[in-house]
């Protein structure tokens, strides 16, 4: 039996995972993962930007950054639109 996933909508075989905002919804193991990942921001005063930054498990990452200081709509804006790495200072 095929179950819709309420959260991003997708069909999706198999057994469910358990939302972890709720403890009953059953939704699709994708975002099961994705609830598994703790995020948050992280704000440089000197630079006025603010790094999102992903926990799982044992790796730290940054994800994203925008400029001014943290709030949720940008946070979600920005979240995953980082690919690249930071450099170590300039002109080394
Ligand atoms: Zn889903």
């Amino acid at each position: 039996m095929m179950r819709v996933c309420p959260i991003c909508g997708k069909e999706y075989d198999g057994y469910p995972a358990l939302s972890r905002k709720d403890n009953c919804t059953e939704i699709c193991p994708d975002c099961g993962t994705r609830e598994a990942v703790e995020v948050y921001t992280l704000y440089s005063q000197e630079g006025d930007i603010t790094f999102i930054m992903e926990d799982k498990k044992n790796t730290t990452s940054v994800v994203g950054f925008y400029y001014g200081e943290p709030n949720k709509e940008n946070t979600r804006e920005f979240r995953g639109k980082l690919t690249a790495e930071f450099d170590e200072g300039e002109g080394a």
